[in-house]
């Protein structure tokens, strides 16, 4: 068997990331249908559109490399997107719930970030330019909403989340 290489490495990892967009892309709706703030259903909403974009930018990331677009099962992303069903569940009705949603959209954006930052990193090792520029695009997007998130928590969802139900 030969051996494996930093090349083999950043396929595998793409793989992962695409399968990891594709379940993404399933989620994201049922957490837009949840969230009760008008402002977090549509904060879900864009990043729903954006996602799209992600899975386009990873099918012209597979061309560039000359490579076939496809996924590998990724069980972090299972996890972190069970538990947010979860908390959908056990959290149904209650003013807490927006606060639950927030928390697991952001460990989504974090495992995210993670998996783009490394990408961007090896894509500039391997000299792939051109998938250098769409990583970089979505890490920002992804940045972008992880952030807006924290913002949306700290000004109003959390504080919504100690009131209690008349
Ligand atoms: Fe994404
Ligand atoms: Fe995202």
């Amino acid at each position: 068997m030969a051996e494996k290489t930093l090349n083999d490495l950043f396929y595998d990892t793409l793989k992962d990331i695409y399968y990891a967009e594709r379940q993404i892309l399933k989620a994201l709706p049922k957490m837009a249908r949840a969230a009760q703030a008008p402002k977090l259903k549509a904060a879900f909403e864009k990043h729903l559109e954006e996602t799209q974009g992600h899975v386009e930018r990873l099918q012209q990331v597979f061309e560039a490399i000359g490579k076939r677009a496809q996924g590998k099962t990724c069980e972090a992303i299972q996890g972190i997107i069970a538990e947010g069903e979860e908390i959908m569940e056990d959290f149904k009705g209650t003013p807490t719930l927006d606060a639950g949603l927030i928390s697991a959209a952001q460990a989504v954006e974090h495992y995210e970030i993670t998996r783009y930052g490394t990408l961007k990193a090896w894509a500039q090792r391997l000299g792939y330019t051109e998938a250098v520029t769409l990583l970089d695009a979505t890490l920002r997007e992804e940045s972008k909403t992880d952030d807006a998130l924290t913002k949306l928590a700290e000004t109003a969802v959390n504080a919504a989340a100690q009131k209690k139900v008349a």
